[in-house]
């Protein structure tokens, strides 16, 4: 089920000022009939509806990680700043990602779940994070936590803070945000002729027209997640009664439940099995033990996983108590080993079913963790149930009840004073406009996870306007040729895939391993990229 009422909205759109994007009378510099409804546009329908065209070869929409690596990529290949154009209504190319993992309890101090193996700010990878952090606080511990995993300690991560203060320092080294232009992108359609025209809609006041036109060769869209999915029960629940406050979802400011939660006992039910859910129910259970609360946790599993699962025993993932584990959201082959050779050669449904196999939700194993719920499971305030939820309603004394269908058939019903749905941040791909009018005008085609197909080099498929192309990276991609696409790795490796493709259409010159090598040198001394 995918519809406007299944899914909320993850402010990312919102962070920065609100840039309304009014439906009224057309205004000169607005998009027209004509243009609205034709597919391919002509400069003089552009220059006919008043809206200033600024040319630029390259256009980046979304401005947030992807946008950012990309950038870096190309301004490490030599690439001046005048040559591309980050089109974002982000203040910062981190804003949005530390939204959601602050929401979802990693705030900056906290540690996230990738590990060095890619790092938004250091496409080199070296030095890790860890020899960086321990640089830092000239502390031995980081060292020698990544010489003793996963054995005796678990995978050495960064903190959410280095990340972005990393990533700062390199954004001003490459003139990141001369390269920014603040707003809202209503669209991109074909240029007749070639290229594309990307409709931005700057902030109110900041342009003599409501619309500016980028004309430019190649486009690449980032643009994250369209919105958070949320469970139908739970969505179904909060808009009949109106109620926000105690249910909620992990990717939604829910503060007060922690809040609440110290001024009085409650149960608290937790919905997922994935990363959130563990970083939820750490954060209970440190406040529980921090404050000496007296929370109770009951834990919905749909699927309650025992123990090695898998197809054969070639194909099997670590489980346990309920959670399926894995370090990272797809095996690591998928990076850089077998798995990602082997889906660059499948086709259709060979693909589809190899996702298939590969998916399912999971979480990394990490022992504070593991021993916060085992004292729980063994003292009585952590509970889980499984089965499918048939219907949430309101219940006595303020509290929401679940109704949980057991695999008996029974149906068992629990109260809770908060729900917090931690499922994810699924969502259809014609959610985003953008993406939408791709879809409607441009002959994008979905891929076979039904999101947007892309190909090796990460194009657009059906989209191409020669001699420009538009690529496409990030999450919507998911079921095309590489399977970790959202991730900070798997938007690098977008990057450098795009950055080869651009390089071989004479855009910028091919890096080789000379360039790369005396660019680290000039990375490591924080030396300014020439603008
Ligand atoms: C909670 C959480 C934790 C994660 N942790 C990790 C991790 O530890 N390691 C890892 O490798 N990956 C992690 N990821 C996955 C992924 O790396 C990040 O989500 C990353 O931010 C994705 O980058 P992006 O560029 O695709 O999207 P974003 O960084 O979200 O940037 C895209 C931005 O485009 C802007 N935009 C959208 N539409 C428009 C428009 N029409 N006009 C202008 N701007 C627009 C929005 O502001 C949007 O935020 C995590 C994801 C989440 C949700």
């Amino acid at each position: 089920m995918s519809d406007a009422n299944s899914t909320i909205s993850i402010r990312s759109s919102e962070l920065s000022d609100p840039m309304p994007d009014p439906a009224g009378p057309v205004e000169p510099g607005d998009l027209n009939q004509q243009l609205l409804t034709t597919s391919v546009w002509t400069d003089e329908m552009v220059q006919a509806a008043g809206i200033p065209i600024v040319d630029v070869p390259l256009v980046s929409v979304g401005g947030g990680i992807g946008s950012y690596v990309l950038a870096n990529h190309l301004r490490i290949a030599g690439m001046p700043t005048s040559h591309m154009r980050i089109l974002s209504n982000l203040d910062v190319p981190w804003q949005t990602y530390e939204y959601l993992t602050q929401v979802s309890q990693v705030p900056r101090k906290e540690r996230l779940r990738s590990d060095a193996q890619s790092m938004p700010d250091n496409m080199w990878g070296f030095p890790s994070y860890a020899f960086r952090e321990a640089w830092a606080d000239k502390k031995i511990g980081p060292i020698f936590n990544v010489c003793t995993e996963p054995v005796f300690r678990d995978y050495y991560t960064p903190k959410a803070g280095q990340v972005f203060e990393a990533m700062e320092r390199e954004a001003a080294r490459m003139s990141y945000f001369d390269m920014t232009v603040k707003g809202q992108v209503r669209m991109t359609r074909r240029r007749y002729g070639g290229g594309y025209f990307t409709i931005l809609t700057p902030p109110q006041g900041q342009s003599a027209t409501k619309r500016v036109a980028y004309r430019s060769t190649y486009v690449h869209f980032s643009v994250g997640y369209p919105g958070v999915k949320f469970l139908p029960d739970l969505q179904e629940y909060r808009s009949t009664y109106d109620d926000y406050v105690r249910v909620v979802n992990a990717y939604e400011p829910h503060e007060q439940v922690y809040e609440e939660l110290k001024r009085r006992p409650g149960l608290v039910m937790i919905r997922g099995g994935g990363i959130v859910a563990s970083r939820v129910l750490q954060r209970l259970i440190d406040d529980r033990d921090q404050y000496g609360l007296q929370t109770q946790i009951l834990h919905v599993f749909r699927t309650y996983v025992t123990g090695s699962h898998g197809p054969s025993i070639f194909l099997r993932r670590k489980g346990g108590d309920g959670w399926a584990y894995q370090g990272f959201n797809w095996p690591k082959s998928c990076w850089g080993g077998h798995y990602k050779f082997k889906f660059e050669k499948l086709e259709g449904d060979a693909r589809r079913d190899f996702y298939k196999i590969l998916d399912g939700t999971n979480t990394p194993i990490r022992k504070n963790w593991q021993e916060q719920l085992a004292r729980g499971r063994r003292e009585g305030w952590y509970r889980t149930y499984v089965g499918a939820v048939d219907s949430v309603v309101p219940g006595a004394d303020g509290t929401v009840v679940t109704k949980v269908k057991a695999q008996d058939g029974s149906l068992l019903e629990v109260p809770a004073h908060f729900v917090i749905d931690c499922t994810g941040l699924e969502s259809d791909v014609r959610e985003h406009r953008l993406y939408a009018d791709l879809f409607d005008h441009s002959n994008a085609q979905r891929n076979v996870l039904g999101r947007l197909a892309v190909g090796r080099s990460f194009e657009v498929e059906g989209t191409q306007s020669a001699p420009g192309t538009m690529y496409a990276a990030g999450t919507m991609t998911l079921g095309s040729y590489f399977a970790g696409v959202d991730t900070f790795l798997g938007l690098q490796y977008a990057a450098v895939r795009i950055m080869d493709d651009l390089a071989s259409r004479g855009f910028i010159k091919k890096m080789g391993p000379v360039r790369s090598s005396t660019q680290w040198l000039k990375w490591a001394r924080n030396k300014e990229l020439p603008k």
